[in-house]
């Protein structure tokens, strides 16, 4: 029977992440993942933003988060001899007075990631708007989609992903590990996104899954290199290609793009833009978000030989690089997994 040390379900940035983390530990491991084009990874926008919401508060541990995504992502870069992220800002261009208002405050409270906007007609040749903008950074922009792709190669090539459905009837646990498929492993880890609030292990933990749509516009001539917000984000993809997104619905009767959200999609650009712009493609997607919008991450308390690294939430981007090198140090025995994020909080629900 082949052997490993760790099988990793889902090549997302969850699953990316931890296996590139084992890989510079030396720990032999194993990747199944059928490609979905609309998991959330591949549907991600790649913006790392250090403030969030309405009231624009700091994201949660942005601090160590931001610092420890660019070195990380310049490390796989250099290692794969490519580049996956940049650094950005993003400009904010004010949706309300209470929004100029609240990015003011906090200005004030807090000007380490917020400064106002000097010129105020500095973007009035591609823009409407009438509140002024102010900019966010740094932010980073990662390219997800290129990352996970180099990778999988990487992957393929070293004879270490499997490129199929996992199926959980295969799944057998033995005395010192797991058995899938005629493998047997130490470790058995999900990172399988969304599908894991289905999974009998993990189902009772608290997820709060989130539909994400967006779409591809073909914009010309638009300043390069920035991230544009008045609301919904504009973000550059490719030459002359933005994403534009997203909405954030907490309930929702299918996985599939809407009519409702591309309405107010092309009203937004409609209003805000004043650039001609063709609709290439609108997408819809699954975000694995939680209800105390923390990650899970570490080990069954009941099933210790079944881990899980997931509820990235909005913030994949920066999270998963973070807390799959918790988890690899974890496995390695050369680390622990932060208190707020490690699974076993859920020790009596997952118990029961
Ligand atoms: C529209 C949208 C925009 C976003 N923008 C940003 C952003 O700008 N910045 C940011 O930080 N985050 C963003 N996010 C959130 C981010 O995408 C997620 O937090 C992150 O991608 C989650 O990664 P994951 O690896 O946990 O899950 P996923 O990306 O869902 O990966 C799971 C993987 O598991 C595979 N899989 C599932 N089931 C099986 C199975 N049975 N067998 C084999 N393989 C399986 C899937 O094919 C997939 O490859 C966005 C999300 C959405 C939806």
């Amino acid at each position: 029977m082949e052997q490993t040390e760790v099988l990793i379900v889902g090549q997302g940035l969850a699953g990316t992440w931890l296996s590139w983390w084992l890989f510079k530990l030396g720990i032999p491991f194993k990747l199944i993942d059928v490609s979905d084009p609309n998991s959330a990874s591949r549907r991600a926008a790649g913006v790392v933003n250090p403030v969030t919401g309405r009231r624009i508060v700091t994201s949660w541990m942005i601090e160590q988060l931001l610092p420890f995504a660019s070195a990380s992502y310049s490390e796989i870069g250099s290692f794969l001899e490519n580049s996956f992220y940049q650094e950005t800002s993003v400009i904010d261009f004010f949706p309300s007075v209470q929004m100029l208002q609240a990015f003011q405050k906090r200005h004030e409270e807090d000007p380490a990631w917020l400064f106002p906007g000097t010129d105020p007609g500095k973007y009035a040749e591609w823009f409407r708007y009438d509140l002024g903008w102010g900019t966010i950074r740094p932010c980073l922009l990662v390219f997800v989609e290129k990352l996970l792709m180099a990778w999988r190669n990487w992957l393929e090539k070293n004879d270490c992903l499997t490129g199929s459905v996992f199926d959980m009837s295969r799944l057998q646990k033995k005395e010192n590990g797991i058995k899938y498929a005629g493998m047997g492993a130490r470790y058995i880890i999900f990172c399988d996104g969304k599908c894991t609030a289905q999974n009998h292990y993990f189902e009772k933990l608290p997820f709060a899954l989130n539909k994400g749509e967006g779409m591809l516009v073909e914009i010309k001539n638009l300043p390069g290199g920035l991230i544009f917000k008045k609301g919904m984000s504009l973000v550059p993809f490719r030459e002359n290609v933005f994403w534009l997104g997203s909405s954030y619905e907490w309930s929702y009767t299918d996985d599939r793009p809407s009519q409702k959200f591309r309405d107010n999609a092309e009203f937004w650009l409609q209003h805000f833009l004043k650039m001609p712009y063709i609709i290439l493609e609108q997408f819809a997607s699954i975000r694995p978000a939680t209800l105390e919008r923390r990650p899970f991450v570490g080990f069954h308390p009941m099933h210790p030989h079944v881990g899980i690294l997931n509820g990235m939430g909005t913030k994949g981007c920066s999270l998963a690089p973070y807390f799959a090198k918790q988890l690899a140090d974890k496995i390695n025995g050369s680390g622990d997994i932060l208190p707020l994020a490690d699974i076993v909080r859920f020790e009596k629900i997952l118990g029961r």
